[in-house]
């Protein structure tokens, strides 16, 4: 079919960005919402996610996005009547080193400036707590109960069913070919399946959202960077109800799964991609730079294993790796572009989209409803680095880096 067709709001993507941004425009009163997913629903970005949920980060503005979920994910589960399975075990922080010991003070005063509660336990409470983790007895263990994980198809998808619920039109199987503008403004979008006219476009492409951005003549300050985890084989003492482990010290983070423990490291290379190299199914995606991450394991999994002595005896049995896109400054990329009215995009989610989906949705839906947004934007701004060439070799690079120095992966 190809006709020409209307909406008030088209969103391009249905990942975990895009299904949260169509639940809250209509829970925000709009009527005549359409949104576009040339795959199938939460099957790209979204579903390799390790769906770690925080709350406490070092920009406020960030935790504000990041505490949103939680109260989407307790909506969702009302308005649904059904269950997210949400693993709220809390995360144990430890400081085994002096610098690390002392970092967590400022994780308790990020923690306390925002109204997290966070309480510090002896190095045997925390043994305790998490039968794997080998830790001497000076070290610092800090427990934040309000964090865990989410089985993050399950939540997009929940985001997607309330959406249609409450009357989203979700269009499976239609590429946006490109976003058409009239005057300065957002006209709508050329479609695999016609043209839809529209005063407003969200583009929650993923790592895609730059291809049609750059078209419109603005490059996102991002770029696809390989984030990857693994998971061991199950045992006994990677119980699943036990609290999410980060070390700074590797640095890495660890949570059970399935009873095996799933766990991120840094090590090794940090790919960046040029995304229009990106196949538009990432089960596709190889990384041709150590392709199976023994490179990284090699490089930290010693380290890691310093604090998980079980690493020794148990083996590797999934990897997982795919695009994170990666901003320079670790922020997000929400709001509007300049130059085209009515042309918004949350994107450069930084491995972090799961955790901020629900504040996502909330501050892009209310930048069309209100007119402006309950959150802090600023930081986030599309614009923040001025006019870049994003698909330049050396751009790569310094959205590379941020991955490749980030604190806990
Ligand atoms: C290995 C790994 C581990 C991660 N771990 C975590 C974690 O622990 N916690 C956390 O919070 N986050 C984590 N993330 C990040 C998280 O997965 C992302 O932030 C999130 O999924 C981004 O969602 P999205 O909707 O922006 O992108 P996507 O899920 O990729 O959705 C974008 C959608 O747009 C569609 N699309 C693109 N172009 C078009 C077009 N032209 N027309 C129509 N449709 C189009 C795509 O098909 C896709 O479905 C991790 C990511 C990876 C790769």
């Amino acid at each position: 079919m190809s006709s020409t067709q209307s909406a008030e709001v088209v969103v391009i993507g249905g990942g975990i960005f895009g299904c949260a941004v169509a639940w809250e425009l209509a829970r925000q009163g709009m009527r005549d919402v359409v949104v576009l997913e040339r795959e199938n629903l939460g099957t790209q970005t979204t579903s390799r996610a390790a769906s770690v949920l925080t709350t406490v980060t070092s920009q406020p503005a960030k935790s504000a996005l990041f505490q949103e979920t939680w109260s989407a994910m307790s909506a969702l589960e009302e308005e649904l009547d059904d269950s997210l399975n949400i693993h709220e075990v809390g995360t144990l922080h430890i400081g085994a080193s002096k610098a690390t010991a002392k970092s967590l003070d400022e994780h308790l005063s990020f923690a306390a400036s925002i109204g997290e509660v966070a309480e510090e336990l002896s190095a045997e409470e925390a043994r305790a707590r998490v039968k794997w983790l080998g830790i001497e007895d000076s070290a610092r263990c800090v427990f934040l109960p309000r964090a865990g994980y989410v089985d993050s198809y399950r939540l997009a998808t929940a985001y997607g069913a309330a959406a249609k619920a409450r009357g989203v039109d979700f269009r499976v199987g239609v590429e946006v070919l490109g976003v058409s503008t009239r005057s300065g403004s957002v006209s709508g979008v050329e479609t695999s399946d016609g043209f839809i006219e529209s005063p407003w476009v969200v583009n929650c492409a993923g790592p895609w959202a730059g291809i049609l951005s750059a078209e419109l003549g603005w490059h996102l300050p991002m770029a696809p960077v390989r984030s990857q985890y693994w998971i061991t084989e199950t045992r006994a003492e990677f119980d699943a109800q036990q609290p999410m482990v980060f070390l700074p010290d590797v640095p890495a983070y660890a949570r059970g799964e399935v009873g095996g423990l799933l766990f991120g490291l840094r090590g090794g290379p940090s790919p960046a991609r040029d995304p229009r190299a990106l196949p538009r199914d990432l089960s596709e995606l190889q990384f041709e730079e150590d392709p199976s991450g023994w490179e990284t394991l090699a490089v930290a999994g010693e380290s890691f294993a310093r604090f998980c002595p079980l690493m020794e005896s148990v083996g590797v049995s999934h990897y997982v790796s795919g695009p994170s896109s990666y901003t320079p400054d670790g922020n997000f990329i929400l709001g509007a572009c300049p130059g085209v009215d009515g042309y918004l995009v949350a994107s450069g989610c930084c491995g972090s989209g799961i955790a901020a989906s629900g504040g996502v949705g909330r501050a892009l839906a209310e930048l069309i409803t209100k007119g402006e947004s309950s959150f802090d934007l600023e930081i986030f701004r599309p614009d923040r680095f001025g006019q870049i060439d994003a698909f330049d070799e050396a751009w790569l690079e310094r959205c590379s880096a941020t991955r490749s120095t980030k604190n806990v992966c």
